[in-house]
């Protein structure tokens, strides 16, 4: 199908793109890789009258780390750019992990990180990732720059924190404070699928015990779903055959997975505990090695 009739404005730089979104309020979209958005207006999913494509605004395409140790990645910031980068390999397991589980390499060249947090689809899987690290939003309006925590800047299905006229400039995941570790495990019917059960683990361990453990699932639920329970088990104790048991358990009771074509409730929570399994012993034996 053809998308309904919209204007196309090539924003040069931020303040030009807040500037069209507020003359184009509650019809006007931002375009970043197109990759959610382009699909949905060929259904008629979504009108926007007005698209900002915001590709032409230079300086928006990196990921770093500051001198905190905090990762910022760009609104342009590709899905490919984060699988091919070394800084995540040697710095963040969960990202780097996840990277390449996203969609086919054809969607990872034109998508963003950024913009699958704004898309805020409960089965996208960067979602779930940026929550188990902690990280936020940093969302750009007339008014200047505000940061949002990723909890709180998803607030519902395909629903962000955003005002109309905001645009998101970057993600930020912030320093760990402890010894980084963990991954992402995603369970799909054939590569470059939606995630029929996702799981991010972030560990941050001290000496022995974890400092901070972040748990988050994807696909198993109407939104992406925070497994506090299970981080909260976590936090303070050891990494055991018992606690990470316990954690699974707390996971698995966590989701909320519907029966589907994909498999039956019972299954999907089942791939949950199983996953928080293998990726908190994982995360044991990384611990071990740096010991
Ligand atoms: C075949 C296919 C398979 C896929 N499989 C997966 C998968 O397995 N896992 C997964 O996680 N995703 C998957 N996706 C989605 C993909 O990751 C998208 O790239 C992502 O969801 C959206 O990023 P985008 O940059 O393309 O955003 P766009 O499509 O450009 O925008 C999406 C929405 O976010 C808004 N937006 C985007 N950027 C900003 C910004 N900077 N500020 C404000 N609003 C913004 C747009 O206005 C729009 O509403 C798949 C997509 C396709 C087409």
């Amino acid at each position: 199908m053809y998308p309904s009739r919209f204007r196309y404005e090539a924003a040069r730089s931020l303040g030009q793109a807040i500037q069209l979104l507020r003359d184009g309020g509650e019809e006007a979209k931002i375009l970043a890789g197109g990759q959610s958005l382009i699909p949905m207006m060929k259904l008629r999913f979504a009108r926007p009258e007005l698209l900002v494509d915001i590709n032409t605004i230079d300086g928006l395409d990196y990921h770093h780390v500051d001198s905190d140790g905090a990762i910022h990645v760009g609104a342009l910031c590709r899905h490919a750019d984060l699988e091919r980068s070394d800084l995540l390999r040697d710095r963040q397991p969960t990202m780097a992990a996840a990277a390449p589980l996203i969609a086919d390499p054809i969607v990872r060249n034109r998508g963003t990180l950024v913009g699958s947090l704004c898309h805020a689809d409960p089965q996208g899987d960067w979602a779930s990732v940026v929550l188990a690290l902690g990280g936020s939003v940093v969302a750009q309006g007339p008014a200047g720059r505000r940061r949002i925590p990723v909890a709180e800047f998803v607030t519902g299905p395909f629903e962000n924190a955003l005002a109309s006229d905001e645009v998101a400039v970057e993600a930020v995941i912030p320093a760990p404070r402890g010894t980084p570790s963990g991954g992402y495990l995603k369970l799909e019917r054939r590569v470059g699928d939606f995630a029929t059960v996702g799981v991010a683990v972030a560990i941050e361990t001290s000496g022995d015990d974890v400092t901070r453990a972040g748990i988050a699932l994807t696909g198993v639920g109407g939104a992406t779903i925070e497994a506090t329970a299970a981080e909260q088990a976590l936090t303070g104790q050891p990494l055991t055959a018992e606690t990470i048991e316990r954690a699974a358990a707390l996971a698995a009771e966590a989701a909320q997975p519907k029966s589907d074509h994909r498999g039956s409730a019972a299954y999907k929570r089942h791939m949950v505990s199983t996953f928080v399994t293998r990726l908190l012993g994982r995360a044991d034996g990384a611990q071990e090695r740096a010991a």
